[in-house]
């Protein structure tokens, strides 16, 4: 099989010399487009000497290719290039846009998502949402650190003590929990907040405090995912949020709940009742944002607090990122690539949900 990865709108790459290592030491070939890993500061002479090659055009790359694997979805016009009955695996989101499948099921691709593919032990390995979710939790903290007027420990000096920063987490899933434990190792006080009752003990056993609010919805049957909540339940939290917002030096938001639209935690008025110099990372800026006032990719300023709306951190520490993401897809692809030939068991559970479209669906 011939697997390529082009150069994208990203400071990660698809994959990295080492996974491409891989796919060629399993009897498959590789082809990358020149420049891919530059931003990763691979040259192309490192994916060259594990043994792919390298096309100078991301066209040359479209026409070769059997698998295209892509941080991020081709533009339509980049479809019409790739050879009928390509594979591609990507990141599509249909969860969001759920016009997505039906729209791809037009073509004589077969599809994969790899923000499909189930959050179960088995396949643990090819999480992507995971990975990168871990990664933005970390970087939400260095971001906030940057642009906060003060320090994150507790410091005794001799001119004398300095109060440590109060980072409040909302959300503690995979990007919250890592959040939460930069924060602390950064020695800030931390407090956070879920719905999901399960997440009491994960913030409590990184050292961080829960903000408890009675009342959630149970979330037991969604996967691990959360739920969405009752009008009493989130007038109840907006009430706690606002106090601790108010007190807060730093809020980290991450919630998100399967869907099209992240759940609103913080209101123009929380904002305003924030301490100048206050900072918000808010990583659900691309599905409407936590916070009212977030811009999706901007950094804006209101009264005084800086609200930094990306959901993208992840790519900023790209040599991890592009490592974790490369190993997840080599882990899914190889479930499927069976000596060079594409060989999907079409019952097997983590291929069947995270195929989007394929062309024996139409004609079924
Ligand atoms: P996510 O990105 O979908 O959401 C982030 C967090 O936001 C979640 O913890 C969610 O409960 C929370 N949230 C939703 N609405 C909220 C609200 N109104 N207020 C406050 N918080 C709200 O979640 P995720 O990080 O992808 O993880 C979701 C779950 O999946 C977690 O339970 C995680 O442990 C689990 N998980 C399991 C596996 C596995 O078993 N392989 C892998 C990854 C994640």
């Amino acid at each position: 099989m011939v697997i390529g990865i082009i150069k994208e709108e990203d400071q990660r790459a698809a994959l990295s010399p080492d996974v491409v290592k891989q796919f060629v030491n399993a009897g498959n070939e590789v082809l990358v487009e020149q420049g891919t890993g530059e931003t990763v500061w691979f040259g192309d002479s490192d994916y060259q000497n594990v043994g792919a090659k390298v096309a100078s055009t991301a066209d040359e790359v479209f026409k070769s290719v059997d698998v295209l694997v892509s941080l991020w979805p081709l533009s339509e016009e980049q479809w019409t290039k790739l050879k009928s009955e390509a594979v591609l695996v990507s990141n599509f989101s249909p969860y969001v846009d759920s016009t997505i499948p039906d729209m791809l099921q037009q073509l004589d691709f077969t599809v994969f998502s790899m923000d499909m593919i189930p959050r179960t032990t088995l396949a643990q390995s090819m999480d992507v949402l995971s990975s990168m979710a871990s990664i933005a939790g970390y970087q939400a903290v260095l971001e906030a650190a940057q642009v906060l007027p003060r320090y994150f420990p507790m410091l005794s000096t001799a001119a004398g003590t300095v109060a440590p920063a109060k980072v409040l987490v909302l959300g503690a899933g995979v990007a919250g929990l890592q959040a939460i434990a930069t924060a602390k190792r950064l020695g800030a006080r931390v407090e956070a907040f879920d719905t999901r009752a399960a997440a009491k003990q994960e913030v409590e056993s990184l050292g961080a405090k829960f903000v408890e609010v009675e009342g959630a919805t149970d979330d037991t049957s969604a996967g691990g995912y959360g739920v969405d909540q009752t009008d009493e339940y989130k007038s109840k939290q907006r009430a706690t949020i606002a106090e601790k917002a108010a007190s807060s030096d730093v809020i980290i938001t991450t919630a998100q709940v399967r869907g099209p639209k992240a759940p609103l935690l913080i209101t123009r008025k929380m904002v305003e009742g924030m301490k100048p110099g206050s900072v918000i990372v808010d990583l659900a800026a691309s599905t409407g944002g936590n916070c009212e006032l977030t811009e999706n990719a901007r950094t804006v300023r209101h009264n005084n607090v800086t609200i930094i709306g990306d959901s993208n951190l992840a790519a900023k520490v790209s040599l991890n990122a592009t490592q974790l993401f490369s190993k997840n897809v080599y882990n899914f692809l190889n479930i499927m690539i069976t000596e060079g030939r594409f060989e999907p068991d079409w019952d097997n559970v983590i291929i069947k949900e995270s195929c989007i479209a394929r062309p024996e669906l139409v004609d079924a």
